[in-house]
């Protein structure tokens, strides 16, 4: 199996799809290669284009405050990366054939990693990863807030989808809705037991039926 190195090296030479040609810098994710909580938003915006590094600008500020103040937890602790790893020109939505291109890397990433918690930020990642359940996506209003068990290869990871920290920078009401979702990810990293959903079932022993929604975030 690749390490996190040589993918990153993968991805800053990548030609895969047009984006190389306008990017200044691509952005392959960093953070903790044993992370419990993986982060994965949409595209690298203009700041983390010019960085290299992913969610350093507004929202990233913002997600790192999310992380320190409400998990407790040092950014170095998680993982933090994108869908796509190069900015689509004026911070577009990413196109098909560029997600196709790229979400590979991202695959071997979660691959690698192995999470127990996989946090997807916004529509775009949350629809990606809802795809790979199996899962219907209709909105990120609809499916934000609740887990979902995702099983994986032979293991558990548990999908939150909440919103995109973008979306919650000047609307107080979103901004709110976040930090909620972030006190029940909060919960969630409490279980000691790696890749056992029965806590999240509410120990109830249900089907562990693959994407299924958990009870226990209903609220
Ligand atoms: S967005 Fe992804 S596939 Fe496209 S050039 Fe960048 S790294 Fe390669």
């Amino acid at each position: 199996m690749k390490k996190l190195d040589e993918i990153a090296q993968e991805i800053i030479t990548c030609k895969k799809c047009k984006l190389w040609q306008t990017r200044t810098h691509a952005v392959p994710g960093e953070g903790n290669p044993n992370a419990e909580i993986m982060f994965i938003g949409e595209a690298p915006g203009e700041s983390e284009d010019k960085e290299g590094r992913p969610f350093v600008g507004a929202a990233g500020k913002l997600l790192t405050q999310l992380i320190n103040e409400i998990l407790g937890l040092d950014r170095k602790q998680v993982f933090i990366t994108n869908i796509l790893k190069c900015r689509p020109p004026n911070n577009r939505d990413p196109e098909e054939d560029e997600i196709t291109a790229c979400s590979p890397y991202l695959d071997e990433q979660i691959e690698i990693i192995m999470p127990k918690i996989i946090v997807t930020l916004g529509r775009h990642s949350t629809k990606y990863i809802f795809n790979k359940m199996g899962e219907s996506f209709s909105s990120i209003t609809k499916v934000r807030g609740k887990s979902y068990s995702w099983k994986y290869k032979d293991k558990e990871i548990i999908v939150f989808p909440t919103y995109h920290p973008a979306a919650a920078l000047y609307n107080p009401n979103l901004r709110k809705t976040l930090e909620e979702d972030f006190k029940k990810i909060r919960e969630l990293t409490k279980t000691s037991k790696r890749y056992t959903i029965d806590y999240f079932l509410g120990g109830q022993n249900r089907p562990r039926d693959k994407g299924k929604e958990s009870n226990s975030n209903s609220s």
